[in-house]
């Protein structure tokens, strides 16, 4: 059975007799697609107030309503066969296999959806004609983008188009995600969502009463939460040389951590500070975390498509 994630749905109090730090934290959350785009959505536009990027958080709040929409108007993806989720389990393989994915009459249909949803934002000429290429690409274009945002390698001279298809991605990913089993997911390397093979976006130092000061990855395609080790670099593993830092006057609740071993960063979010977080739009909202590195020795190892060129 999926479960929604996050503050408002976070997982039972445990039974009181259970002490506290005896139980290991649940590995992994799966999404549950349509509260989490509505609530992206109202985050996208809480974070627009006196934004500097206000009017591009406003669109993204757009496009994350367009997702919404797109599930209510779309049939659900076939699941993934029972006898593939085993296999991959069994050899420490996510079950949906990004790298092998193809396109079907559901996703299909969802995309056209989405596009369609999409024509509805306020938006600025430049990314209305991405979004009429997008509509109108041929079979081999559509697939080609498709395979980009799969691979987390967006070309840089098509930014505003890949955003549209990342966004169509996200919706089936996480429809096909929530109707997993959690429990048969197995952990499959460092900083790989254990669901589609995916970067995460970042990670959430949650304040769940389960689970009060865990650490879960975010999964940029899938919106996987999994459990991971609180001071160890997403990108490499090592917990030698880890560092924090934010953007000064920051209330706490977005950092970046830095490893020394591959001199890369990811952002952390931290729930205690602001129950609100979603690690998609406090991504793109604390940018000015990202031009900070990009003067220093530091490289994103994250992947958000909606952060336009980092
Ligand atoms: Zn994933
Ligand atoms: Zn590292």
């Amino acid at each position: 059975m999926s479960r929604t994630f996050g503050p408002t749905s976070a997982p039972p109090i445990p039974d009181p007799s259970v002490l506290e730090g005896v139980t290991a934290p649940t590995f992994a959350y799966l999404p549950d697609p349509s509260p989490l785009f509505a609530r992206r959505a109202a985050r996208f536009r809480h974070l627009a107030q006196n934004h500097p990027l206000s009017p591009y958080l406003t669109f993204l709040a757009g496009l994350s309503e367009a997702q919404h929409a797109a599930i209510a108007a779309t049939p659900a993806p076939e699941p993934v066969e029972a006898a593939q989720v085993e296999r991959a389990r069994a050899n420490e393989m996510p079950p949906l296999d990004r790298s092998h994915f193809t396109t079907d009459a559901a996703f299909d249909t969802l995309f056209e959806r989405a596009l369609a949803e999409a024509t509805k934002i306020e938006q600025p000429e430049a990314a209305r004609t991405a979004l009429e290429r997008v509509r109108m690409a041929s079979d081999v274009a559509r697939g080609e983008m498709i395979r980009n945002v799969l691979a987390s390698s967006i070309p840089e001279e098509a930014l505003a188009e890949h955003l549209y298809v990342a966004a169509a991605l996200e919706v089936h990913f996480a429809r096909l995600a929530s109707q997993l089993d959690a429990s048969r997911l197995v952990p499959v390397g460092d900083g790989v969502c254990p669901t589609c093979g995916g970067p995460p976006v970042g990670s959430l130092i949650v304040n769940w009463p389960t689970a009060h000061g865990a650490r879960y990855c975010a999964c940029a395609l899938c919106g996987t939460l999994w459990n991971f080790v609180r001071v160890r670099c997403t990108a490499c593993g090592s917990t030698a040389g880890i560092g924090y830092q934010e953007v000064e006057g920051g209330n706490g609740a977005v950092k970046a951590e830095t490893c020394d071993t591959c001199h890369a960063y990811s952002k952390v979010f931290y729930l205690a500070q602001d129950d609100g977080l979603d690690p998609v739009a406090d991504d793109v909202a604390s940018l000015a975390l990202d031009i900070k590195q990009k003067d220093g020795s530091y490289r994103r190892a994250a992947f958000n498509p909606f952060l336009l060129g980092y």
